[in-house]
């Protein structure tokens, strides 16, 4: 069984990550959304919340779950049975950082391999943090997450 896992902040999820999942369930028998829990960096959204906001969207994919994680994500696999890393590339500016990471995860545990997916062309602009400032500014938030999460981030983001 080939699993993977998809790492990241997602604070809040925007349907460019979504449109990642989709793609990637569709490569992996299984897909792990790993919410990464960073002491030094205070969200907006707790890290309980991001993960109840990613369970409301990924619910009709069966082969999908999310979880929160501490610590290296190279244990995280390794407690798991993960060998691959699914990261998305929005823009060159992307790329710097992502290779760095892939680059030390391998370095960490060569079984692992990095796969990147690249964004779809629409969601190329979009972000977290974008969306959370068109929010806090009152700015329409539709199209850039889920449906059924508009309403709930716009609130909290007030
Ligand atoms: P951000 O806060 O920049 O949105 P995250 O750490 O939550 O990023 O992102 C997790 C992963 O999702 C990263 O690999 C990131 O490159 C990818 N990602 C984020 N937004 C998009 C998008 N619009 N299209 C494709 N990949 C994306």
């Amino acid at each position: 069984m080939k699993k993977a896992v998809y790492p990241g902040s997602f604070d809040p999820i925007t349907n460019g990550h979504l449109d990642i999942i989709e793609r990637a369930s569709k490569l992996f028998d299984e897909l792990t959304v790993a919410v990464l829990v960073n002491p030094d960096k205070k969200g907006m959204f707790d890290i309980d919340e991001r993960v109840e906001l990613i369970k409301k969207v990924i619910a009709q994919y069966d082969n999908v779950n999310v979880v929160s994680f501490n610590g290296l994500l190279i244990d995280f696999m390794n407690k798991n049975d993960i060998d691959v890393i699914v990261k998305g590339l929005r823009a060159v500016s992307d790329f710097e950082y992502e290779l760095q990471m892939a680059l030390m995860n391998n370095k960490l545990d060569a079984t692992k391999e990095t796969v990147f997916m690249m964004t779809s062309a629409k969601y190329s602009f979009l972000s977290s943090s974008a969306v959370k400032q068109v929010a806090k500014f009152g700015g329409c938030i539709e199209g850039l997450v889920p449906d059924e999460l508009v309403e709930l981030i716009s609130k909290r983001v007030k």
